[in-house]
């Protein structure tokens, strides 16, 4: 692990020696590399060096996100390219497909309604991904091509659950809607195969502080011929997000405004990571890890929120405990006895989950420690469990290497 600091004392307690386990789904692990890139004085945002810096990152991230159309950069967490993504593509007044699947896609629908678009909600019980039939059905249904967008987290943070985007798209394109196809992938991106063209979506949405290793403060649009289009005579206001603004600087590998450039030169480093380990030793890896982490869970004789084998997230895992028991009480414990930090249950399931992430800079031996403190920390909390989940995740991992 390359974050060494140890976590300041968050109460009287002295500080602890040793890792602090950031086993929480982003903000992740950042990499000693990475960190060493960005320590670095700022540039001429307006020189050579920055030009060939901005030209070479448009073109690496292409290649994370599977596309050969353009990517927007902008210096904001994953939220304000969620909102680049509305108000480049839509007009006040327009109907967009949503599904309530869970914490983050319940906070995208609650943006989509502020800026005044009207909202066909699709519910589930967060523990699955949008239905791939009921997209078909509705889009199906809507013969006037009232819908403007269809609206899916390809891996929901909240609850450990991976839409089927493959799936989606197809049932989509049964329905020869026009709809245009946003999916965010901010928990999946660089940890999960992703394939922005060859999946026709047609605004992809990403952030830094995740699968990227990097901080948070970086996010991302990549936008298809037909979402451009549609940007052309979008009218809901934009100014700070408007990809058009963007456009004319990215060209030359700059920005319309001052870029966050340490940000940026983690980014590079970043990139040259995920280049070297190869993107799919990358997904291989975070396969592995979630499987540890579900062999543990199951072993523990708990149950993982996703419900649909289909669907679990190979970056996070989010966990129920039993009725009765206090999640958070547990991540407590964690956290002072054992210097790891692990993932609230959100919304609906506070206190009920607790969310394992496995995602960006971690290994083997990284999330079996990780999955050893889990188990102590059910103990010390008296979380009826099975013993024994860590040792099974092990023998998993042995067997897998
Ligand atoms: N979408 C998903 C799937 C997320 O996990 C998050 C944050 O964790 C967001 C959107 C919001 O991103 P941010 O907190 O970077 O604004």
């Amino acid at each position: 692990m390359s974050t060494t600091v140890a976590q300041a004392s968050f109460d009287n307690s002295p500080p602890q020696a040793g890792w602090h386990f950031l086993q929480i789904p982003g903000p992740t692990n950042i990499p000693g590399r990475v960190l060493r890139a960005m320590d670095r004085p700022a540039i001429d945002q307006r020189g050579p060096e920055f030009a060939r810096l901005g030209l070479e990152l448009f073109e690496g991230l292409k290649h994370v996100f599977k596309t050969s159309e353009e990517v927007f950069i902008f210096p904001a967490s994953g939220t304000g390219a969620w909102e680049a993504a509305i108000v480049n593509t839509l007009s006040p007044g327009d109907k967009v497909l949503m599904f309530d699947s869970g914490h983050f896609s319940a906070l995208w629908v609650r943006m989509a309604r502020q800026f005044g678009l009207e909202v066909e909600l699709v519910a589930n019980d967060w523990r699955r991904g949008p239905d791939p039939a009921v997209v078909e059905a509705k889009l199906a249904e809507d013969r006037a091509h009232r819908i403007k967008g269809v609206f899916v987290v390809h891996n929901e943070t909240s609850n450990g659950v991976t839409a089927r985007i493959p799936e989606i798209r197809q049932a989509i394109d049964r329905t020869k809607h026009p709809a245009l196809f946003f999916v965010d992938t901010i928990s999946s991106l660089a940890s999960m195969d992703y394939r922005h063209d060859e999946w026709g979506v047609d605004v992809s949405v990403g952030g830094s502080q995740k699968g990227l290793m990097l901080p948070p403060g970086l996010s991302f649009n990549a936008v298809s011929a037909r979402a451009r289009k549609a940007s052309e005579t979008a009218k809901l206001p934009r100014c700070y997000w408007d990809w058009q603004w963007m456009r004319e600087s990215n060209g030359a590998g700059q920005f319309p405004y001052t870029p966050g450039i340490q940000h940026l030169f983690g980014l590079k480093e970043a990139l040259a990571m995920l280049r070297d380990e190869g993107l799919d030793n990358v997904f291989a890896r975070h396969q592995r890890l979630g499987e540890a982490t579900r062999t543990a869970v199951k072993a523990w004789g708990l149950e993982t929120v996703c419900a649909d084998p289909r669907e679990f997230s190979q970056s996070v895992t989010a966990v129920f405990v039993p009725e009765g028991h206090d999640a958070d009480a547990m991540r407590a414990i964690v956290l002072k006895r054992h210097n790891m930090a692990l993932g609230s249950g959100l919304a609906r399931f506070a206190k009920r989950v607790f969310r394992i992430g496995h995602m960006g800079d971690c290994n083997d031996l990284m999330i079996a420690a990780a999955l050893a403190g889990v188990e102590m920390g059910l103990k010390e909390a008296g979380i009826p469990h099975r013993p024994g989940g860590a040792h099974a995740a092990n023998d998993f991992l042995a067997r897998a290497a």
